[in-house]
């Protein structure tokens, strides 16, 4: 750009030149004419004041400016939510999306954005329906419950159910359940804008029935079971189960809410993971109401489940709050498709991406490990080692936090030790502006890449030769 020399060409003068038009025809009038301008202004600022410089050629300078204009439109074009492979480890990763939904999935939300749809609409009987319906039905089947709703997400669905059952009343909970999920969610803050009042009883690591018994009152509206998704208390402790307290609920006449949070359908241990409380046994334990979000380990997109008794299920729906939380056609599409895909449990792995990256089996993933290792070995040169190695996954979003599958990837280290920290950085950061950027995880002094979700593999391997690693500058 500040190559260009002569006199400054005029904003019509690159508009109406053969460069210009076709930047015009592909990006529109007013955008190019405001990059045009940015573009002249930045060459005005390059030269300074001696702009006095006559080795003209117009022709050249106004397609300079033109191309320049069409690389700040393609910049600006390039979406902002940016495809990556997730190489991390984590196959549930709030930070990128969660999970990727099926096939069948896509489809169906493609076409729901495509064509009008029934969304509240009864074909039968030509009058108004509710959007839930849809899916209702299957949620029903699925898990064994009377009734089922849906939200924006499982936060949604606890603000939900709080404000609706238990507004200016206490909700007793256990210290040890009272979680911070990460962003800004932590249950006593949900708690006190669902304009209940959180009343906490037993210990951090012990909390007895008999602390549930002491603490229920004239005030009490409801008892509330969280999942603690994230963590996990260990050692000497004691809390109370779902079919304990349901029983207690019962006695003293106040719904049981179950927290499950990350909420499966199936039994994990079927698939060689370890077995996490499903929604159907927190049905059959007893919990009133079931709260789980849809993007983890269902598979579907985001969403917050609400299911249980109709009764309290129908009074959540009532709430005007449901309203300002419900779900899009969008996502009902995508949630319908997914959930058909449970009616048939034998082929759930092949057809639910996260399940399939669940047991994706170790064989396959180092074999896969193995077949990269070469190609990236190759573009990184001399200077980055490339191991194959073992390394362990998590599934993420809190389910089964301890919980590590074995699985296998490539471990990247640079040779030279000096600054080795910075040099690990700077190539966890060349990686991250390839065109589809590749996420990994460090770990001992390597840059870890965990082949388990490595689905689109010719995209990966295709891309190294961009691998663009700035050096470390000496430090001090
Ligand atoms: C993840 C989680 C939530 C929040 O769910 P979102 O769908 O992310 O809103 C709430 N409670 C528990 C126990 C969770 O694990």
């Amino acid at each position: 750009m500040s190559k260009v020399s002569g006199p400054i060409p005029s904003v019509d003068e690159v508009l109406r030149g053969e460069a210009g038009r076709v930047v015009v025809a592909r990006f529109g009038h007013v955008a190019t004419l405001a990059a045009v301008r940015g573009a002249l202004d930045e060459l005005r600022a390059a030269r300074g004041r001696n702009s006095a410089n006559h080795s003209v050629n117009r022709v050249d300078a106004v397609a300079a400016i033109a191309a320049r204009a069409a690389e700040v439109l393609e910049a600006e074009d390039a979406p902002r939510l940016r495809r990556v492979l997730n190489l991390t480890g984590t196959v549930l990763h709030t930070n990128l999306g969660r999970a990727i939904l099926a096939e069948e999935a896509v489809a169906a939300a493609a076409a729901a954005m495509r064509a009008p749809a029934a969304l509240e609409f009864d074909l039968e009987s030509g009058s108004r329906g509710e959007r839930d319906d849809i899916v209702r039905g299957l949620i029903c089947e699925l898990t064994g419950a009377e009734d089922a709703i849906l939200v924006n997400n499982n936060a949604a669905a606890i603000l939900l159910v709080l404000n609706t059952l238990a507004l200016g009343r206490e909700s007793i909970v256990s210290r040890g359940e009272l979680i911070e999920i990460g962003g800004s969610f932590r249950m006593p803050d949900i708690m006190a804008r669902a304009g209940t009042r959180l009343r906490e009883i037993g210990t951090t690591n012990r909390t007895h029935l008999r602390d549930y018994v002491d603490a229920i009152g004239d005030e009490s509206a409801l008892l509330l079971k969280i999942h603690t998704s994230n963590y996990l208390v260990q050692g000497f402790t004691k809390d109370v189960g779902t079919d304990e307290l349901a029983v207690l609920a019962r006695e003293k006449k106040l719904p049981l809410v179950d927290d499950l949070g990350s909420g499966t359908l199936i039994d994990l241990g079927k698939y060689g993971l370890r077995r996490e409380r499903t929604v159907q046994d927190a049905l059959k334990d007893g919990a009133d109401l079931v709260t789980f979000s849809g993007d983890k380990l269902l598979g579907g997109p985001q969403a917050g489940f609400i299911v249980g008794r109709r009764d309290l299920v129908r009074a959540c729906a009532k709430n005007p709050i449901k309203r300002a939380v419900r779900l899009d056609k969008i996502r009902l599409a995508a949630l319908e498709a997914t959930l058909k895909i449970y009616r048939d449990p034998d082929r759930l792995p092949e057809r639910l991406p996260t399940l399939g990256f669940l047991t994706r089996p170790l064989d396959d993933i180092r074999a896969q490990a193995e077949r990269v290792a070469g190609p990236m070995s190759r573009a990184l040169g001399v200077a980055v080692e490339v191991a194959c190695c073992a390394c362990t996954s998590q599934i993420g979003s809190g389910a089964l936090p301890l919980e590590t599958i074995p699985s296998a990837g490539l471990a990247l280290t640079p040779r030279a030790k000096k600054q080795s920290g910075r040099q690990l950085e700077a190539l966890a950061a060349a990686f991250r502006r390839l065109p589809i950027p590749v996420i990994g995880h460090i770990e001992k002094g390597a840059l870890v890449f965990d082949c388990r979700c490595l689905d689109d593999e010719t995209a990966f391997v295709g891309q190294l030769g961009k691998l663009a690693i700035m050096p470390v500058e000496a430090g001090p």
